[in-house]
């Protein structure tokens, strides 16, 4: 009888458990076939990081989107985990990073000669740095100074002191690129790495955005961290700005830039360009 259960037992999970193994095992070999073309494979979709004080946006955050043959748009959520897995991102953060290069070269010229480009670096890029050991000669090649682009990192590096990660945050730095911390007060940095790291910029994670009312925890957080970034020397960046009231209160608290779908869902560079001429205010 226990026989007969376990098998019961087996074929209940089974045909689950395959299938979310099959669809990931041909995602992963779909994004193998991505990498051969990776311009026509992957899109980056911009979002304004927008000053809170002026309503001006000289910065943005390069989302990737993944344009999959049959399934349409797949957002990042769902293939970097893979593609990390497989290291298969450092090819694809290299195309990140040389796409937004020169995205940012063409904003620099039509919109902002400091137009800075922010893009998201995987832990996996970071112990592997082959390929952004060059991002510093491309930049050159391309005639911009580092300080186009802006590299965003998550709390959970910093805590792996084996790698190297003061020295090849410097190598970002030495280039003249910033580096911010995305996420921020989701994981267990403490105030110590943002010293140690030289970290430029906080971006404040969504989720305490999304909490913020007059006199809430979440505005005494957001005010707390607000004030400590500032007394280091550090900007700081809302993620997750949805409502104009989340708005107010964070420009009150001295919060410097914000980014949320008020301003703008992330969108295509095409359509970004009517929003470089917007003000927000
Ligand atoms: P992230 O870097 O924290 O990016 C912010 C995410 O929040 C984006 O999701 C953005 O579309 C979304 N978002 C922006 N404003 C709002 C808002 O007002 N409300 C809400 N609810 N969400 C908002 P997305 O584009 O799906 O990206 C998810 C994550 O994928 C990113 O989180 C980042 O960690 C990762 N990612 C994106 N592009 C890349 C990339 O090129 N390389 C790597 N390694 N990771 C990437
Ligand atoms: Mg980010
Ligand atoms: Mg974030
Ligand atoms: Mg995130």
């Amino acid at each position: 009888a226990a026989k007969h259960q376990g098998r019961n037992r087996c074929s209940y999970y089974a045909p689950f458990m395959q299938e979310a193994v099959q669809t990931r095992m041909r995602l992963a070999n779909d994004l193998r076939s991505a990498l051969s073309a990776l311009n026509d494979s992957f899109r980056l979709f911009y979002q304004p990081i927008v000053d809170l004080a002026t309503g001006t946006t000289h910065k943005a955050e390069a989302l990737i989107r993944w344009q999959h043959p049959t399934r349409g748009l797949i957002h990042p959520m769902e293939f970097i985990p893979i593609a990390e897995e497989t290291q298969m991102i450092l090819e694809i953060g290299d195309w990140v990073f040389r796409d937004a290069a020169r995205q940012a070269a063409r904003w620099r010229l039509s919109h902002h000669a400091a137009f800075q480009i922010s893009i998201n670096v995987s832990p996996v890029q970071i112990h592997n740095m082959a390929n952004a050991r060059n991002w510093p000669d491309y930049l050159q090649t391309l005639g911009l100074p580092g300080q186009s682009i802006v590299v965003e990192i998550t709390e959970g590096l910093l805590l792996d002191a084996s790698i190297g990660v003061t020295e090849k945050l410097r190598a970002f730095h030495e280039a003249g690129m910033e580096v911010s911390l995305d996420d921020f007060g989701t994981g267990y940095s403490s105030l110590c790495y943002l010293k140690k790291f030289n970290i430029d910029n906080i971006k404040i994670d969504q989720s305490f955005v999304r909490n913020l009312a007059p006199d809430s925890d979440g505005m005494v957080l957001c005010e707390a961290m607000i004030a400590m970034a500032h007394k280091l020397g550090l900007k700081v960046i809302a993620e997750g700005v949805e409502t104009p009231e989340q708005r107010e209160l964070l420009a009150a608290a001295g919060c410097d830039y914000g980014q949320g779908y008020l301003f703008s869902i992330p969108v295509p560079a095409e359509d970004f360009e009517a929003l470089l001429n917007r003000q927000f205010k």
